[in-house]
């Protein structure tokens, strides 16, 4: 799933307990609940198309922490935190991507990558998997939206 849903879940989770010794491995937790969603996937990791999307998709992102900086609604330090540790596990991915990048092939995935991997068993480079990350996107701005408190 893109890492902008699990920014914005993540803060959705933060926004929503307060207590940071469970919000956060909960956000942590809810990124392989995500990725077992059926949603976009480009399975070329070295083509243009994947490192454009993939350069936007991190944009938004970002741009969502900022946001939420800038705000700086009621535990906004956590709520960034949850949207960081929802997206954190696919930092796993970037030594292999590396690998990929210099165009070799990358060695045998451990345990934790192996379930990292099967857990997005509908991952799709398709209209409908596209369709429900821009679904589950709206969804979440609009809950963190109605959520977030500025007193
Ligand atoms: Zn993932």
């Amino acid at each position: 799933m893109f890492a902008s849903n699990h920014v914005i879940t993540g803060a959705v989770i933060g926004s929503l307990v307060v207590n940071p010794v469970i919000a956060i491995p909960v956000a942590f937790c809810a990124h392989f609940v995500l990725d077992a969603f059926p949603h976009y996937g480009i399975g070329d990791h070295t083509s243009k198309k994947f490192l454009y999307t993939l350069s936007a998709d991190a944009g938004l992102a970002l741009a969502l922490i900022v946001v939420i900086f800038v705000l700086q609604p009621q535990n906004w330090l956590l709520i960034i935190a949850c949207g960081v540790s929802c997206a954190s596990p696919d930092l796993m991915w970037l030594p292999r991507w590396l690998v990929e990048l210099k165009g070799r092939k990358p060695k045998n995935m451990g345990p934790v990558r192996r379930f990292h991997s099967k857990v997005q068993w509908a991952e799709r480079e398709i209209w409908w998997g596209l369709t429900s990350e821009v679904a589950w996107f709206c969804l979440m701005i609009f809950v963190l939206a109605n959520n977030l408190n500025f007193t």
